[in-house]
């Protein structure tokens, strides 16, 4: 069990002029997030040698403690001396670790440029300064904990957990950026140690969302070009250009129902010499003084430059059984051009109306019918595999009554409608019972239909939760994460691995049908967009002001809500869907919005009525 020291550097603390709150933030941050004991914590003023001899005695025997972490006296003020203090003792420098905390932070302000800070190690201690500012800190925290358990094996020597970390992640790489030579990775799968033996703390660093988001995408990539027809509508995005072979229109068309005339005759009467319809295929000609009724869409007659509608004309002589009109009266002056759509003024011939990567709409259907083009280069569309995972898990379509201790299947039928509602294919792989070779087996039907396998449950941390071991026993999987800083949803996992010669991704959803969900719209969606060749395959988020007050989680939430609009407004509405639990479906019911809350903080632990959010759409928008 690792130890830690914390150590507040402050002058004004350490006189009791102010309160140390970063302190306390970084020993409650500690023994949240990991199963490592807080054994020192001390407050000094900034005093270079005060906090060497405090960094030496924590970092050496008898105390020997694996994490050092100091916060305060990294700014530019005169007397902040921590970074020079801790470097003066340091054996190793960290680089890395101050790398990442500044890149991170120089994301959430400018002002982290002028943070001076350090990190390295000391015979089996690792040294982190972090800034002063209880918010700074506990950032800080978070940017560099996915590598803290691991940095503190390697320097302990602890080659056993290092093995073991390699072994189960199989590459994780990507995340941990472990690439050093100093342990070489199990072979072969994690162990099974059964309910006894089995980790009490999941030995995957957490990552926030983006990064997981990151991950899946990059591992995600554009699917090959097939041929389909422009009417399906599993073919999403164009992978050609389309070009117009005719102009539109391909004549001279009429847009009004008159009379085409010639302009430079003016008002005044006209011979009407006949009727031009829509579809008329003869060529008609008229010449001055005279005019043709026409309809819109009809072809202009030679020799007429204008139409005037039917409503600036009056009858000025019919037939004598009533049935022709013989002359008209035209009431204004005709322009020329008027009410004409000329050759291609809509689409000109061999030009471009549709480009690669169009996303195939209602209108882009219609366009294409314009132009002829029925057979169009699209990206193949995903195959999604869904497979369910539990003993307790009842198919609703056996349609009988609950055996007990059974729940139904409800993740499927809601992955496989929200898939169909995005118009992505779905293949049912049915439910797997908590069995490895079951488990192995549903797998492999899943992996042999699916570019891309969605499981739900076997991800948290009970005996039976045995995916992530079946994925890189049975399959070499590479877990690229396995644990996210999110609500719902922390346990999501991601993997890829190669079956039958093809690159396969397996996202391991929660059972917990929310987390099932919002864990779906947060990863597979845009996944299963950019495979299917969107551009831009992340949804929009707009802003939402809360109609009521709501408690902030101490992971970041997707809160699931109704937004609508009042009208004029340009900020929605949003009202909670009530208890946010993970087990309550109903809580999505009629949602159209998640409202991303931020984590809680010292400063903040309620969103007040009226404040905004950002709300990432995950319905239909109504008014
Ligand atoms: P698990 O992630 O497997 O530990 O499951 C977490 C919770 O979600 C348990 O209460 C399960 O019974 C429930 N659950 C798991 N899979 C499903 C499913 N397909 N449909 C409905 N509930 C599920
Ligand atoms: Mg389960």
């Amino acid at each position: 069990m690792p130890k830690v020291g914390i150590l507040t550097v402050s002058d004004s603390v350490s006189q009791g002029q102010s309160v140390d709150r970063s302190g306390p933030i970084l020993k409650d941050l500690v023994q949240d997030n990991a199963d490592w004991t807080v054994m020192e914590q001390k407050c000094l003023p900034d005093e270079n040698d005060q906090i060497q001899a405090c960094l030496l005695a924590w970092s050496s025997p008898p105390l020997g403690l694996d994490l050092i972490l100091t916060t305060g006296g990294t700014g530019f003020g005169p007397r902040d001396v921590t970074p020079e203090a801790t470097e003066a003792i340091l054996e190793k420098k960290a680089p890395g670790l101050v790398h990442r905390m500044m890149s991170q932070s120089l994301e959430v302000t400018p002002m982290a440029m002028l943070s001076r800070l350090s990190a390295g190690s000391r015979g089996q201690s690792l040294i982190i300064n972090f800034p002063g500012s209880p918010k700074a800190c506990r950032q800080c925290f978070r940017f560099v904990l996915p590598a803290l358990g691991h940095a503190m094996d390697l320097l302990s020597g602890r080659i056993d957990q290092v093995r073991q970390l390699h072994g189960q992640m199989h590459g994780l790489a990507t995340v941990s950026g472990c690439g050093h030579a100093c342990a070489k990775p199990a072979n072969g799968p994690p162990e099974s140690t059964g309910v006894v033996g089995r980790p009490r703390k999941s030995p995957y660093p957490m990552i926030e969302v983006s990064q997981a988001q990151a991950l899946v995408m990059a591992n995600c990539a554009v699917l090959e070009v097939v041929e389909s027809d422009f009417m399906d509508p599993m073919a999403h995005v164009l992978a050609e250009d389309i070009r117009a072979v005719d102009a539109l229109p391909p004549f001279r068309a009429s847009i009004k129902d008159g009379y085409a005339v010639v302009a430079s005759d003016g008002k005044g009467k006209r011979k009407v010499i006949g009727g031009i319809t829509a579809g008329a295929q003869e060529e008609a000609s008229i010449s001055p003084g005279r005019c043709m009724r026409i309809n819109t869409g009809a072809p202009i007659p030679k020799g007429a430059d204008a139409v005037v509608q039917v409503e600036d004309t009056l009858l000025s002589q019919a037939s004598a059984d009533g049935e022709e009109e013989l002359e008209i009266e035209i009431l204004t002056m005709p322009q020329i051009g008027q009410d004409i759509r000329p050759i291609g003024s809509d689409i000109q011939s061999g030009s471009t109306v549709l480009n690669k990567y169009a996303v195939l709409s209602a209108a882009e259907r219609g366009l294409l019918a314009t132009v002829g083009v029925t057979r169009v280069q699209t990206f193949r569309n995903p195959v999604v595999s869904l497979l369910s995972t539990g003993n307790e898990l009842q198919d609703p379509s056996d349609r009988q009554p609950l055996k007990p201790g059974f729940i139904r299947d409800s993740n499927k039928s809601t992955l496989t409608a929200l898939l169909r509602e995005h118009r992505f294919e779905c293949f049912d792989a049915g439910i797997a019972i908590d069995d490895p070779e079951v488990l192995e087996a549903k797998l492999k039907l899943a992996l042999e239909h699916g570019d891309i396998v969605v499981t739900t449950g076997s991800v948290s941390m009970g005996d039976r939760d045995i995916l992530r071991q079946v994925l890189v026993s049975k399959f070499g999987a590479q877990i690229h994460f396995a644990r996210v800083n999110m609500k719902p949803g922390k346990p999501t996992t991601f993997a890829t691995l190669e079956y039958l010669g093809k690159t396969k991704r397996v996202l391991g959803l929660p059972g917990n049908p929310v987390s099932a969900t919002v864990t779906a719209q947060l990863y597979l969606l845009p996944a299963c967009r950019q495979m299917a060749g969107y551009l831009n395959p992340v949804p929009a988020t707009v802003r939402a002001q809360l109609s009521q007050d709501l408690p902030l989680d101490p992971r970041p939430e997707y809160h699931r809500a109704v937004i609508r609009w009042d009208r004029g407004q340009a900020v929605a509405m949003a009202s909670t869907t009530g208890n946010q639990i993970s087990s309550r479906l109903l809580s999505l019911h009629a949602a159209n919005a998640l409202l991303m809350f931020p984590m809680r903080s010292e400063e903040r632990n309620t969103l007040k009525a009226g404040e905004e959010v950002d709300a990432l759409i995950i319905g239909q928008l109504i008014a």
